[in-house]
């Protein structure tokens, strides 16, 4: 099993590029069945989700349109809720089916936030794709992923895309702290 370090800590390889491979498959699969003679508009999410759009949407068949969006993590602090867009959406929503791609749901917070925004901009339909899911942090009930490559306990995860302090998203695979 792969090991890497970083700031102190040790990770242990968790996902496999095979594994992430088949789980995104069956993801793509998925979509590819539910959007069959749609047009969706895949909204993917900056900074983290970059390599997992890269590989999902390879792998999608549909006629399909891809956009990105940055969003400040601090901005769930404000009282207004306020999206606070570091790269806002290029291009309209309105009347689209909208698949928003995401690295990892944790509370939910940004999902819950980006899909009422999408709405509010006139979307048909928001739909998630997220690499990861952790059901038991989960805060904000709507931002439930509709397509999950795996569902994962309370850890923090590194590679694939996924940062620590900006490191390591580079990592072929998906790699845990090692208890
Ligand atoms: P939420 O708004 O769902 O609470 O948080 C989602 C964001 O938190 C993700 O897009 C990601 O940037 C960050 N995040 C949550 N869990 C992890 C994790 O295990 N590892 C890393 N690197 N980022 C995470």
């Amino acid at each position: 099993m792969r090991t890497v370090q970083e700031q102190g800590h040790l990770f242990e390889e968790w996902l496999t590029p095979e594994q992430i491979n088949s789980d995104v498959q069956l993801v793509a699969d998925q979509i590819n069945k539910d959007y069959e003679g749609k047009e969706p508009l895949f909204v993917v999410v900056l900074n983290g989700a970059f390599i997992f759009a890269s590989d999902l949407l390879k792998k999608v068949k549909v006629h399909s349109e891809i956009t990105f969006i940055r969003v400040s993590s601090y901005w769930g602090m404000a009282s207004t809720g306020k999206l606070e867009f570091l790269v806002p959406l290029q291009q309209s929503v309105r009347g689209r089916d909208v698949v928003i791609v995401e690295d990892v749901v944790d509370t939910g917070l940004t999902i819950h936030q980006l899909k009422a925004h999408m709405r509010a901009e006139g979307a048909t339909s928001v739909r998630v794709a997220s690499m990861l899911f952790k059901p038991d942090k989960l805060e904000y009930n709507d931002a439930k992923p509709d397509y999950i490559g795996r569902s994962i306990t309370n850890e923090f995860v590194i590679g694939y895309g996924l940062d620590l302090d900006g490191f390591m998203r580079n990592l072929d695979a998906i790699y845990k702290v090692k208890q």
